[in-house]
């Protein structure tokens, strides 16, 4: 029988390989180079408009989907934490395809280094954002990990204050990022200030009602002196009226934060409609002057279904 104990060496932090390395009768040094050259290929391929949606086949037959999107001096890639999502929020693709499994720390890594792998030398990364496939704090342990590879001098360098994490509001996890790493950018998914509205649009709120989520909110921005971002994804006859946009005035008050509109992309099988332009200049147009910060996104990659709710799986991708 063979009693070979088999180690996934992709999963593993800095310090596991370090502690590996040592138990192996190796120095440090040599834990540090298995760290900086152990994370391996996936297959893969990808669509191009100018934002570029890339479908990554993983071990199992299952597949997850990251987005490169350009823009002037800044290349964001948009990666996924799970394999679809068991969250299930009604506007989202990846919700309407149930939930298959997280994602290890070096799939998520993978993301990254394959993506990086496929730009010339000069070209770098600027900006990750967690709005692909699933809800990272779900997978909060190797989403971490993961991070810990991407800011690490050996791993790819990039500065955490470049690193979003984006959550349809799991307040235990705004909490635990406002405690543990609270260099990290936040992004939350907002979409309606009024519990009703935001409860049909993400069943999870249920759990998280709005009083509670803005405590949290405030107290990652206070405990990170950064803004967070409330991404407000606007729906047709759901979410776009005066009276909504009146909502979320009162909701960011008191907040540090930024506000990103993103226009809904109508997805196959959705019930969902895009909002009338004018509609959307008037909401804008009401926020402008009450919120401290306030973006009207163009979406991305409409024509590859790369585009915010057009992933088969993701969170806000834009
Ligand atoms: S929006 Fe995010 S949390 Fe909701 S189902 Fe989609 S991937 Fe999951």
């Amino acid at each position: 029988m063979n009693n070979t104990l088999k180690i996934n060496l992709k999963n593993m932090s800095l310090d596991e390989m370090i502690s590996l390395a040592n138990g192996l009768g190796k120095k440090r040094y040599t834990g540090r180079q298995l760290y900086k050259w152990i994370i391996v290929a996936l297959n893969n391929f990808k669509s191009v408009d100018g934002t570029i949606k890339t479908v990554w086949e993983i071990d199992d037959n299952n597949y997850i989907e990251s987005v490169l999107i350009p823009d002037n001096d800044r290349l964001t890639l948009c990666v996924s934490s799970q394999a679809g999502c068991p969250l299930g929020c009604s506007f989202c693709a990846t919700g309407l395809n149930g939930f298959r499994r997280n994602l290890s720390s070096g799939e998520i890594y993978d993301q990254y280094l394959l993506t990086k792998s496929t730009l010339d030398s000069q070209t770098r990364i600027t900006n990750i954002v967690f709005m692909g496939m699933g809800e990272p704090f779900l997978n909060y342990d190797n989403v971490m990990k993961a991070i810990e590879a991407l800011t690490n001098e050996l791993g790819a360098s990039i500065s955490a204050k470049k690193i979003t994490v984006s959550t349809v509001g799991l307040i235990d996890g705004i909490y635990r990022l406002a405690d543990e790493l609270p260099g990290l950018k936040l992004a939350i998914s907002l979409h309606s200030a009024i519990d009703d509205i935001r409860n049909k649009l993400i069943p999870i709120a249920k759990k998280f009602p709005l009083a509670k989520l803005k405590e949290s909110a405030k107290y990652y921005a206070e405990k990170s002196g950064n803004r967070v971002s409330f991404e407000y994804l606007l729906i047709k006859n759901i979410n776009d009226s005066l009276d909504d946009a009146r909502a979320l005035a009162n909701f960011i008050r008191a907040i540090p934060c930024k506000i990103n509109l993103i226009t809904y992309n109508p997805v196959e099988g959705s019930k969902f409609q895009r909002p009338d332009e004018q509609k959307v200049s008037a909401f804008r147009d009401y926020l402008y002057p009450r919120a401290p910060a306030i973006t009207l996104r163009k979406s991305r990659g409409v024509d590859i279904s790369a585009a915010c709710g057009q992933l088969a799986g993701h969170h806000n991708p834009k």
